[in-house]
């Protein structure tokens, strides 16, 4: 099948966006979640590449600003996240467990009924990812994967 749509995300936010679709559209978020949560929610006519660096989230974001020597996620931008080395380390850390869990490594391209099977069986539970959402989030995120099976018509334990 010939997708489209293809959506750069970061690790976290392959699993965190689900919890967007959870709960609909948030008003006034900082970055592009809501555009990207709203493709997704649509149907199965897009894919996911995986990328550490700045993604289709960041492209809007509020946080990210020019800079022409770039930082460590990115030539050209920066953000208020990626100049905090405390907030690199975790992220880097959540990273690289999401792409443990799911078997997945920078570039990989996967399809959306792929990731959903993906993110649905090997990360059930985002409660101790802070950057996918945490325990505030656990609730939306299992929302958010029953109103996707039911959209892509997939049966609930496949
Ligand atoms: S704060 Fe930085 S990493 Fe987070 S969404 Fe904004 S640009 Fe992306």
């Amino acid at each position: 099948m010939h997708n489209s749509v293809r959506i750069r995300l970061r690790p976290y936010h392959i699993t965190g966006i689900i919890a967007f679709i959870g709960t609909g559209p948030r008003d006034g978020h900082f970055n592009g979640a809501n555009s990207i949560a709203e493709i997704i929610a649509r149907g199965t006519g897009f894919e996911i590449e995986a990328t550490t660096k700045f993604d289709d989230i960041c492209v809007s974001c509020q946080k990210r600003y020019a800079r022409s020597q770039g930082s460590v996620w990115g030539k050209h931008h920066s953000c208020v996240s990626a100049e905090n080395p405390e907030v690199v380390a975790q992220v880097a850390e959540e990273n690289a467990y999401i792409f443990r869990a799911l078997g997945l490594q920078e570039g990989s391209i996967i399809s959306a009924r792929e990731w959903l099977t993906l993110v649905s069986e090997k990360i059930p539970d985002i409660q101790n990812l802070p950057n996918s959402g945490g325990c505030a989030e656990q609730d939306n995120y299992l929302k958010g994967i029953a109103l996707l099976k039911k959209t892509y018509h997939l049966r609930a334990n496949w």
